[in-house]
């Protein structure tokens, strides 16, 4: 996980409910005045699943995976790690929507972490699931490639950390789509207790990182 810096102004509020029409009070963020997406935080939540940035779904309504991705995660929770949605907590590593739904660049994410960073110390989730490629680097903290990482089971900083593909992804292919119902089927068995934790250092040696 990246340090945080912290640039967040105690007498700003940050603690939106989901679907709150609230903008980014950041003024250094390049995205300052976006709407913000914040995340459904379930206190009893079982895991949570961390994507990339709201879409234009999710900017629309201010509830975050809402549109067709939001609509195939339900899904793949649903059939695969046989556990509803309503029984994690939801979010993204952005609270705002980039502009076009490019990837989020690396200044949107350290200003946008500083929030994420504050609501996992309070939540202590032992489980995530890492959805897509940006989030999975953010949370194995190194430039890994979903090829490599998805479906393993990592351990860092406390939490059991699951990359799983984004539900997107399944939609532009069938691989994808197989590739993807696996990720989710292992990360209800690692819910379950039925899977054991894939060794961090063999993943940081790979890239060089730590
Ligand atoms: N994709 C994401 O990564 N997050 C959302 O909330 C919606 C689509």
């Amino acid at each position: 996980m990246s340090s945080a810096r912290f640039e967040y102004a105690p007498d700003l509020q940050y603690d939106y409910a989901p679907g709150t029409r609230a903008e980014c009070p950041l003024r250094s963020c390049p995205l300052w005045g976006s709407r913000i997406v914040p995340p459904e935080l379930n206190p009893y939540s079982v895991a949570w699943l961390v994507g990339e940035a709201p879409g234009k779904d999710e900017e629309e309504s201010g509830l975050p995976f809402v549109g067709k991705s939001g609509r195939e995660l339900n899904m793949y929770l649903k059939r695969f790690t046989r556990i509803p949605r309503g029984r994690f907590s939801v979010g993204n590593i952005l609270r705002c929507r980039p502009p076009g739904n490019r990837d989020p660049h690396s200044d949107e994410i350290s200003h946008c972490e500083s929030r994420l960073i504050l609501d996992l110390d309070e939540h202590h989730p032992g489980i995530i699931a890492a959805v897509g490629r940006v989030s999975a680097r953010w949370f194995l903290g190194c430039p890994v490639r979903m090829e490599k990482v998805h479906g393993l089971v990592f351990e860092r900083a406390g939490r059991i950390i699951v990359p799983v593909y984004h539900p997107a992804a399944g939609l532009h292919s069938p691989r994808r789509m197989s590739d993807t119902i696996r990720d989710f089927s292992i990360l209800g068995e690692v819910i379950r207790g039925e899977r054991g934790i894939t060794r961090m250092s063999e993943i940081q040696s790979e890239y060089g990182v730590g």
